[in-house]
């Protein structure tokens, strides 16, 4: 992986987008490889000889972004009962899917891959919120509940409201 990303200042085309991979330092727009999203490393747990018991963190120590992008999770091994595993987790905030992991991996077939991130990745919908995440309570401080799209009839009622509709909550 070229880390001064030579390709995008010179690309005749401007196929290649170079906002997606700069960030601005002192009002100066600065070349950052670490920002690209090229795909998504995923960890096949069937056949990572980490997740049987065995140490291995080769595909860790070839990431140029460790203990961002990847990490080494500990985990009890259930197999014996009284030992720990060492396992490589990918982190999709921080992955650039560059693909050394996988040039990395011991294993016959590469146990870790880098895949199109819209194949990798699940979406689980605007409507979940992490309370514990404070990017995600921004997201939704930001969203503009009164033009909200719906396929049903939004009630005017407040939820509060509800609560207290007591006649319509419990039989007569
Ligand atoms: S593809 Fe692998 S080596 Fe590259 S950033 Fe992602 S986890 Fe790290
Ligand atoms: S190099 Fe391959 S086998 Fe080793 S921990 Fe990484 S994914 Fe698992």
């Amino acid at each position: 992986m070229c880390t001064d990303i030579p390709c995008v200042p010179v690309c005749p085309t401007g196929a290649l987008d170079e906002d997606l991979v700069s960030h601005v330092e002192e009002g100066k727009k600065v070349l950052d490889i670490n920002k690209a999203q090229m795909g998504l490393a995923i960890v096949d747990h069937e056949s990572c000889v980490a997740y049987w018991g065995i140490q291995c963190d080769a595909c860790y120590r070839a990431c140029p972004i460790l203990g961002q992008a990847i990490t080494i999770e500990f985990m009890r091994n259930e197999r014996t009962g009284k030992h720990a595993k060492l396992v490589p987790v990918v982190h999709a905030d921080h992955c650039t899917g560059c693909g050394l992991c996988e040039h990395a991996c011991v294993t016959e077939k590469a146990a870790i891959f880098v895949l199109p991130r819209d194949v990798a990745m699940g979406k689980a919908g605007d409507y979940y919120v992490k309370g514990w995440d404070k990017k995600d309570q921004e997201r939704i401080k930001q969203r503009d509940l009164n033009n909200l799209e719906t396929t049903t009839e939004m009630s005017e009622k407040k939820p509060q409201d509800y609560l207290n509709m007591d006649e319509e909550l419990f039989d007569e």
